[in-house]
């Protein structure tokens, strides 16, 4: 039986953490099964790659690229000290450590004094995060008396392109490059968030993508199960840092997750699912904090249960473009147009609706402002001089609010009860999408309407 086990940041978040997690792994391993461990960055190091990148390139300074590094190179040390006891071992690792941090120093005073970050430089930079936890991790569990080794996510057989900080995989080869040392009983770390190209360039997933990591690894190897461990007990009714009184959902299916992470539940990574679901390998939710919690078992079985809405997201970094014009009526290919100028902004897409007047399209895109203005600027370049398009305005202060559950489908009078509840809290809709799946009913409201709106559909539908 093949385990593939993911840890996230704040799993792995000081050295004693890590030692905990290396013995929630060995633990798992005794009782005959064969792990895989996928670890992402100890918490906060990706974001602090990030900003030390931003800053190489924006202010050139030298010195404070020393500083990161020295404080990078100290809290790392510091992990390598609580994780790990046996001094051989913690001096392996720590020379790893030390090489890893040497060339990440070089690499980032190169962006400095050239002035150029590509994105294949910033994935490179960004990889370090869990470059340098993957090797302590592994070391924790060697000190535990388990044989491990560590590998890069291009290490382990996930052959991507090249599309720099949102790499799609085209190979697994998984199975040739894992499976001969989980056969002598190795415990394999595999880092999350990267792949590799052909030519064995770096690339990312994208934040957050440890999760889709672990997916590629469990499919890659056609596990048994893979399991997310992460910092609540699985995926609960709202995002618990917003609604009061949230619940753990025990069981969901394949699409309601994925509902459900596309549409900002931060828990999921939005591309975990898929590669899962195409193999029916089961997925569970667990917290490294409780591992005896039975947490979210996510599967096939779209198992019904008293609550129709299983949960409520939302997502804030949007905008909303509305695109206005009577000569859109009955003239064929203006969509097409809207949405090739959004493509050549980069513009990621996440709802459309079209009033049946024709006269109006409403479009969410993800990003802030830059983004914003880039999709702009692209509509207009396309329709100038046209009189097909009077109208587009922006509008940044907005949010998505979903509501996700699969007993929706075929359940009457939902959607009234659902807008009733948003109308009580005072929220203004303006605009709503529904999916053809019908396993989600979203729609855009303001920025500061969001936080009395998820409560009051909370109190609502989720008992
Ligand atoms: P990790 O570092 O383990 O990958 P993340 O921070 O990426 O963890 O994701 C876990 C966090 O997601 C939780 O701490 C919680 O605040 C947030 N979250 C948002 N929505 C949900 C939800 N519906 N269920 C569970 N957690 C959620
Ligand atoms: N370390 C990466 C990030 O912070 C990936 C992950 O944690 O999933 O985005
Ligand atoms: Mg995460």
């Amino acid at each position: 039986m093949v385990i593939v086990m993911k840890f996230g940041g704040t799993s792995i978040g000081d050295g004693k953490k890590i030692r905990n997690v290396a013995k929630i792994i060995t633990n798992k391993k005794k009782e005959d099964k064969d792990i895989i461990a996928v670890t992402s960055a100890m918490t906060q190091i990706t974001n602090s790659l990030v900003n030390i990148s931003k800053d190489a390139l924006d202010v050139r300074d030298i010195d404070k690229i020393n500083n990161f590094i020295s404080e990078i190179r100290e809290k790392h040390e510091e992990a390598i000290e609580d994780a790990i006891e046996k001094e051989n071992i913690k001096n392996d690792v720590k020379k790893i450590i030390y090489n890893s941090i040497d060339e990440l120093e070089k690499v980032l005073t190169g962006v400095a004094y050239l002035g150029e970050l590509t994105p294949k430089s910033k994935d490179y930079i960004l990889s370090f995060g869990e470059r340098l936890s993957a090797p302590i991790l592994s070391g924790a569990i060697r000190d535990l008396g388990h044989h491990s080794i560590y590998l890069t996510g291009g290490e382990a057989g996930i052959v991507t392109d090249e599309n720099y900080g949102c790499a799609r995989p085209i190979k697994l080869l998984v199975k040739e490059r894992v499976l001969p040392p989980l056969k002598e009983g190795i415990i394999p770390v595999i880092t999350g968030f990267i792949g590799g190209t052909e030519n064995g360039n770096i690339t990312t997933f994208g934040r957050g993508g440890s999760d889709y990591s672990a997916a590629l690894v469990g499919a890659g190897i056609e596990a048994n199960m893979v399991e997310i461990w992460t910092d609540v007990s699985g995926i609960l009714t709202s995002d618990p840092r917003i609604v009061k009184n949230v619940k753990r959902i025990p069981k969901m299916s394949y699409i309601e997750a994925m509902e459900l992470a596309y549409f900002g539940a931060k828990v999921l990574h939005p591309r975990t699912v898929e590669p899962l679901m195409e193999k029916n390998i089961p997925l569970r939710i667990k917290n490294t904090f409780e591992p005896e919690s039975e947490g979210t078992l996510i599967t096939n079985d779209r198992e019904m249960t008293n609550n129709i809405i299983k949960a409520i997201t939302s997502i804030r970094d949007v905008f909303l473009i509305n695109i206005f014009g009577t000569g859109m009526v009955g003239v064929s290919g203006t969509a097409a147009r809207i949405f090739s100028a959004l493509g050549r902004a980069d513009g990621n897409v996440i709802l459309i609706t079209q009033g049946s007047s024709e006269t109006n399209i409403s479009i969410v895109v993800y990003g802030g402002s830059q983004e914003a203005e880039n999709c702009i600027r692209e509509l207009k370049k396309e329709f100038k001089g046209s009189s097909l398009i009077k109208d587009i305005s922006i509008d940044e202060k907005v949010c998505v609010v979903s509501a996700v559950g699969a007993g929706m489908k075929g359940s009457k009078g939902i959607a009234g009860k659902l807008f009733e509840a948003v109308a009580k809290s005072g929220a203004n809709i303006r605009m709503i999408a529904q999916g053809s799946s019908e396993v989600n009913i979203s729609f855009v409201i303001g920025e500061e309407e969001l936080e009395s709106c998820l409560q009051i559909l909370h109190n609502t539908f989720i008992k």
